[in-house]
């Protein structure tokens, strides 16, 4: 092994500056119904067009009050009542309640509300049960509580899931300005390649990376741009890449090991290439290439570009074996395509778990080790998640990846981890 590649953390690091540079051009925005926002980048930070809640509101269904009149205990009268929907009503008279719904406005005067389950009621009337006291701001969200008027709510950047949707929806936003997916080309190179289509003939396999490379790149807030699969040879690499240089982002799998038929770097090296780093000490993906290639003036189409960055196409050159395509994408392609895309939140998305069974590092020391694995998410209450490696044939076996969910993250210098340890996973 060559001493002076890059370890994992470094390699990663230099990965993260890179993209953070690129993460400072902004990408251009498209308008997007709020209903098919899920994933999108917000463009535009997104502020609060009114108080939230708009008005005091009711989280019981119970009565309005005053706090001090209802805890004496006194039996008061009912002044009104309102549901959900309604206007403010009020104000309150001294010494009454008003009925009140959850999610109704609070009339004016009242500083609580008193669970209806909390209360005898009488004769249009209502008494607080002892020894129940009430304080003021009981069950009450009062105006601007959780947001005033103009305030920034989500900054530009951030990735719309559920909650930012609700969000946004609240404050009025049918529509939102999000970035333009960036556009990742998928390059996969192999004679042995055909098409999921084909039945193989002997010595074939099916190209089971593109499908699997776009779903990646989907997922990390990508376009995948498929492009035709590169035969093992010179011209056909050459052509390849050409066709591919338009993408915001070059990702290719195969031909980066030392074979003789691994004749993707000098491909690269032919197009321009300028290499950040040709290999990292992990396993599985050790082959890994990272670097930027120049587009040709007519290619630099990145608006937004007064420094002539975008004149430069980053790529990885990730191992052809299943697993250490995927591996290596999540690693490094996929934080580079969030900040591509704008993202504030790049990733790569790590989590702590407890080993259910002891584990071997199963490769060369020096290493920093990727090891499918099933982690239980919903263990028994106060467990931390469990999680245990699956048996696995290798980094080309798509049968042990399907069963898992995460990787292990065995470090470098371990060679055993034994069972309850606590351990990094690499979430998939
Ligand atoms: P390579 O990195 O080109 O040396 O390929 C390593 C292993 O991954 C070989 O067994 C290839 O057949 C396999 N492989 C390469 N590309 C793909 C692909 N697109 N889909 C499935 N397996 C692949
Ligand atoms: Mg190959």
């Amino acid at each position: 092994m060559s001493s002076d590649l890059p370890q994992y953390e470094q390699a990663a690091a230099l990965v993260a500056a890179y993209a953070s540079q690129l993460g400072r051009m902004r990408p251009s925005t498209v308008r997007v119904e709020l209903a098919s926002a899920s994933g999108r980048v917000l463009a535009r930070h997104l502020s609060a067009d009114q108080d939230q809640p708009p008005f005091a509101r009711s989280t019981r269904d119970g009565f309005a009050c005053r706090a001090g009149e209802i805890s004496t205990h006194a039996p008061l009268p009912i002044a009104g009542a309102t549901h959900a929907g309604e206007a403010p009503p009020g104000p309150l008279p001294p010494n009454a309640v008003w009925e009140i719904m959850t999610g109704a406005p609070v009339p004016a005067g009242a500083d609580a509300v008193v669970m209806i389950e909390h209360v005898e009621k009488f004769g249009g009337q209502v008494r607080l049960l002892p020894p129940r006291t009430l304080s003021p701001g009981d069950n009450v969200v009062a105006q601007g509580a959780q947001a005033r008027k103009g305030d920034e709510l989500l900054p530009a950047g951030s990735v719309l899931g559920p909650a930012q949707i609700a969000l946004a929806a609240t404050c009025g936003c049918a529509d939102v300005d999000v970035f333009v997916r960036p556009c990742v080309a998928i390059l996969t190179t192999g004679d042995e390649l055909v098409p999921v289509e084909y039945v193989p003939a002997p010595g074939q396999i099916r190209n089971s990376n593109a499908p699997m490379l776009a779903a990646l790149v989907a997922a990390a807030g990508g376009e995948p741009w498929v492009v035709p699969t590169a035969a093992d040879n010179a011209s056909a690499l050459d052509a390849a890449l050409a066709q591919a240089a338009e993408a915001d982002l070059l990702v290719i799998s195969g031909g980066v090991s030392a074979g003789k038929f691994d004749l993707v770097e000098p491909a690269l090296a032919r197009a321009g290439a300028r290499f950040h780093f040709t290999g990292v000490r992990i396993q599985p993906g050790k082959p890994l290439v990272f670097g930027e290639l120049p587009r040709h003036a007519a290619d630099s189409r990145r608006p937004g570009d007064p420094n002539g960055e975008a004149s430069l196409q980053p790529f990885f050159g990730l191992p052809g074996n299943p697993v250490s395509s995927a591996v290596t994408f999540l690693l490094f392609a996929a934080p580079m395509l969030a900040a591509l895309a704008g993202s504030r939140e790049p990733g790569p998305h790590f989590a702590l778990a407890q080993l259910a069974k002891d584990t071997d590092r199963h490769g060369k020391p020096g290493l920093t080790r990727f090891l499918p694995a099933w982690c239980n998410f919903n263990p028994p209450p106060g467990q931390p998640p469990q999680v245990a490696t699956v048996s696995w044939q290798g980094s080309g076996d798509l049968a042990a990846f399907a069963r898992s969910n995460c990787f292990v993250v065995v470090p470098q210098e371990a060679s055993r981890i034994e069972a309850g340890a606590i351990v990094r996973i690499l979430m998939i």
